[in-house]
């Protein structure tokens, strides 16, 4: 997650390398582009505020670069600022947007793969990243997406991210921390059970092919959600149980995937359910930790045995 102090680094030390380059000549972006587009974009403009309806529009979807297509926001982190500008508090990833020191409007930031300018980004936007990108509507072309996530507690993140990489529907499983008091924790930290974080799972899915119901039955399905802080030989809060739901559709659907486990379990089903607010990936070494260390006799013991588990129970949603 970025924060004010790597948005000062790239604008003063260097910006992050992006995947691509995408260079027009003027004639080309004058000829491709609305005046008003071009205005903004190419030649460093700024749209009327409240101008667009883009700023009160927070449908699921990603926001490309007008110019070049490139994705450079995601639904997930817009917001309301009231500003009369489209607002963001994160961007899709890490290299998609350049930043430049502007004198008069602190840091402007540009589309890191054809330089269009977006707009500026200030550090009063919404905790815990406190970043505000202000945006051209004009400058941004919505991409409409089935992809949805879900962020899921259920103990330890190897073994709850080996099962949901089996699923059909689901685009990436990234392992991580939510729920806690700091951003960008360490494991280390999180370990010390002092910072409220929740070992966690990020699941990026097709909506069309699996459905959040079925993400948390397989959920409820493949941990043990009866045991308070603790799975298997694992105990502290941060193997807590827990769901992170996204609005109120998700939070009913949980509601009533908790209340059939309840009826499954003879001892009372402890699971967590809060709102979203931050997902942070863990260390490279815990992504993908069952695929690289098959070997090890941690996923022999553990790991291999809920594997099997999943796969008998769930065969109808395996990928
Ligand atoms: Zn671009």
């Amino acid at each position: 997650m970025l924060r004010w102090i790597d948005v000062l680094k790239f604008a003063t030390v260097g910006n992050p390398v992006p995947a691509g380059k995408i260079e027009r000549s003027d004639a080309q972006w004058r000829a491709q582009l609305t005046a008003e587009q071009y205005r903004v974009t190419r030649q460093q403009g700024t749209e009327r505020p409240f101008s667009s309806g883009m700023c009160e529009f927070f449908d699921p979807g990603k926001y490309a670069c007008i110019c070049c297509g490139t994705m450079l926001f995601d639904s997930g982190e817009k917001f309301d600022s009231g500003t009369g500008w489209p607002s963001f508090t994160q961007p899709i990833q890490e290299n998609a947007i350049s930043y430049h020191k502007d004198g008069a409007h602190g840091v402007e930031v540009r589309c890191n793969t054809c330089g269009a300018h977006l707009g500026h980004v200030f550090p009063d936007g919404p905790v815990p990243a406190k970043l505000r990108y202000c945006i051209n509507a004009v400058a941004l072309k919505k991409i409409e997406s089935k992809e949805r996530k879900a962020t899921l507690g259920g103990g330890c993140f190897w073994c709850t991210e080996a099962i949901f990489q089996n699923l059909r529907g689901v685009v990436k499983v990234e392992s991580g921390y939510s729920g806690g008091e700091i951003p960008n924790p360490t494991y280390r930290e999180v370990c010390s059970g002092r910072t409220g974080h929740a070992e966690v799972i990020q699941i990026t899915y097709d909506s069309d092919k699996l459905s959040y119901e079925d993400i948390l039955r397989v959920h409820m399905g493949t941990h043990n959600p009866t045991t308070l802080n603790k799975q298997g030989a694992d105990t502290g809060s941060q193997y807590r149980s827990i769901i992170f739901y996204r609005d109120d559709e998700e939070k009913n659907i949980a509601t009533r995937v908790l209340a059939e486990a309840s009826e499954a379990h003879e001892n009372s089903v402890v699971t967590g359910l809060a709102p979203f607010q931050a997902f942070f990936a863990a260390e490279e070494s815990h992504q993908d930790y069952y695929k690289r260390n098959q070997s090890k006799p941690y996923c022999d013991a553990v790991i291999e045995p809920k594997l099997a588990k999943f796969r008998r129970t769930f065969v109808h949603l395996l990928g």
